[in-house]
């Protein structure tokens, strides 16, 4: 158990901060403290029943319970299974039922929000819920709705101290095996319906352990993040890689660009993961506030493509390294620039596999395909998950026989041994059977002065069977269709790639995870 490694070997080093942005003061664990925690919270969950192999629904925001929980759910052999703080009624019964969740635990209220109501909803239609666990459950009156035969975190979970090491004795004496299921993790619901991604304390382990090879990290650096840890990203790189390191993880409980500046400060912050998103967020606020950032050495994002123009403003205005990654909840982050690779740079590229990772791109008909051309990315190796919980048949669709990962991204050759990806299969845009190759369009959309974000997805049309139409936000005076022909021809984009319809909006619908969901701009331009 690495936890407990650590937690003897540097028992006073911070392993996590969290910092509130209501204000609150922020609260920080040592090893030893978060072990301590850690054995209590074991026990807590057998003393509700929590089995070997039994799900733990974890809707909690950013925080050292979230954290906790999950590490215990591990010890005792339970499934973790985090969900989004920002799921509502609908995906929570989905995913709740589609594990037989048996513990629901959340917040008792995130940002204004009733989690005890919501989780009373749920538990009425999933059967398997047998327990609600509430955070901060005391602070609420008592005629909350959905109250009602819940439990206090800190009463049923945390228990009295002294309750360390009863927890074996109620589980069996069984602590989870390596390739016991460890936590079922959903996948951003980008294309539709969201899947249940099947991890095991191996894969988790291997894609950490990658991680960290590839990037040379030790127990020195400090890693934040902005996202939820509910979500794979970080999952991985700000909660069980870090921990896995000995380093220092440091949270915010919401996404705050401001805030989250002022911590990358305060907290001397050396390695940061962010979709490009946030990445444009903290720019934008960093040109304004002007932090001392010297210790932050890495940049690291990838999750959504990556448009040049932001490399080169990371670089001018974090002063920091830019590292590209590509991954998905399915096996972690297979592919990553590095510091070895000075002729792979984030602009260009997005990365070459981590050693242990094998990448492929093959064609149409699953052969080779020419030099430089684009095609499907395969991946095989360490990391890869166990498959969809209770799913099979749709994951079994994606895998070859010889026992490829068909990832539905489309890939082609970087040039220098990596690969930059092309988009989604599921939105590529055929006009008259020409591939317009999206994402660049909307890269050279982007240097635009008035384009502060574009989605560029296809519409039917009866004579080619698709055109392009750019969804634009803009920044001032909203461009039109002339203005963006004019500055793509300055750029010397061909002509058959230009965008022929542009619609404005205030923004792009988008998963916390900071994917553009295309399929609703789709089904938005053809219904209105
Ligand atoms: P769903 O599978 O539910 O539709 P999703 O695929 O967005 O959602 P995730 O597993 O969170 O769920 O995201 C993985 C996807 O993110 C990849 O398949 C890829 O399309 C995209 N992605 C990740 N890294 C990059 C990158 N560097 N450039 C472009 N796209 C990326
Ligand atoms: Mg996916």
């Amino acid at each position: 158990d690495d936890l407990r490694r650590a937690a003897r070997e540097h028992p006073d080093r911070t392993a996590v901060v969290v910092w509130h942005t209501d204000g609150r003061p922020k609260e920080s664990l040592t090893y030893a403290e978060l072990e301590r925690r850690v054995e209590r919270i074991a026990a807590g969950l057998a003393g509700l029943g929590v089995a070997r192999g039994d799900v733990v629904t974890l809707q909690l925001p950013n925080s050292w319970q979230l954290l906790a929980t999950s590490l215990a759910c591990f010890r005792i052999g339970a499934v973790a299974g985090p969900v989004l703080p920002i799921m509502r009624k609908r995906e929570l019964s989905f995913m709740t039922g589609l594990t037989g969740s048996s513990v629901y635990i959340g917040p008792a209220r995130h940002r204004g929000f009733s989690h005890a109501q919501l989780s009373a909803e749920v538990a009425d239609e999933v059967p398997t819920i047998r327990h609600r666990v509430l955070v901060g459950l005391a602070e609420e009156s008592e005629d909350t709705p959905g109250l009602a035969g819940a439990l206090d975190f800190d009463t049923a979970l945390l228990g009295e101290p002294g309750a360390e090491g009863a927890v074996f004795g109620d589980t069996g004496g069984r602590e989870a095996r390596p390739d016991d299921l460890a936590y079922v993790m959903f996948t951003s619901g980008t294309t539709g319906e969201p899947k249940g991604v099947m991890h095991s304390h191996n894969t988790l382990h291997a894609t950490n352990r990658m991680q960290i090879d590839a990037l040379h990290l030790t127990g020195d650096e400090v890693t934040a993040m902005g996202s939820p840890t509910t979500h794979n990203a970080g999952w991985t790189w700000n909660f069980t890689m870090p921990l896995l390191l000995g380093a220092t993880c440091v949270h915010i409980d919401n996404w705050d660009a401001d805030l989250m500046l002022r911590v990358l400060e305060e907290e001397k912050v050396t390695f940061f993961m962010g979709a490009p998103p946030f990445l444009v967020d903290l720019i934008d606020r960093q040109r304004a506030q002007r932090r001392d950032l010297s210790h932050l050495a890495v940049f690291a994002t990838g999750s959504a493509p990556i448009p040049p123009v932001l490399v080169e403003q990371a670089r001018d205005v974090l002063g920091c390294r830019l590292y590209a990654l590509w991954g998905m909840t399915e096996n972690g982050a297979p592919t990553i620039t590095r510091p070895e690779d000075p002729e792979m740079r984030a602009a260009e590229s997005d990365g070459s596999p981590v050693p242990g990772m094998e990448v492929r791109i093959v064609g149409q008909d699953g052969g080779p395909v020419p030099p430089g051309g684009t095609g499907r990315l395969q991946v095989r190796g360490a990391t890869q998950c166990l498959g969809y919980f209770r799913r099979p048949e749709v994951y079994a669709d994606n895998v070859t026989d010889d026992g490829w990962f068909d990832t539905g991204d489309l890939a082609r050759d970087d040039g220098h041994g990596g690969i930059r990806i092309a988009g989604r299969e599921k939105d590529v845009i055929s006009r008259g059977g020409e591939k317009v190759p999206v994402v660049e369009v909307e890269a050279a959309l982007l240097r635009h002065p008035r384009i502060k974000d574009v989605a560029v997805v296809g519409y039917p049309d009866d004579r080619l069977g698709e055109r392009a139409c750019a969804v634009v936000v803009p920044q001032g005076e909203p461009p039109r269709l002339p203005d963006l022909r004019e500055h793509l021809d300055a750029l010397g984009m061909a002509k058959q790639y230009w965008p022929e319809r542009v619609e404005h909006a205030t923004e792009l619908p988008k998963t916390p995870s900071g994917k553009v969901q295309k399929f609703k701009l789709r089904e938005q331009l053809v219904h209105g």
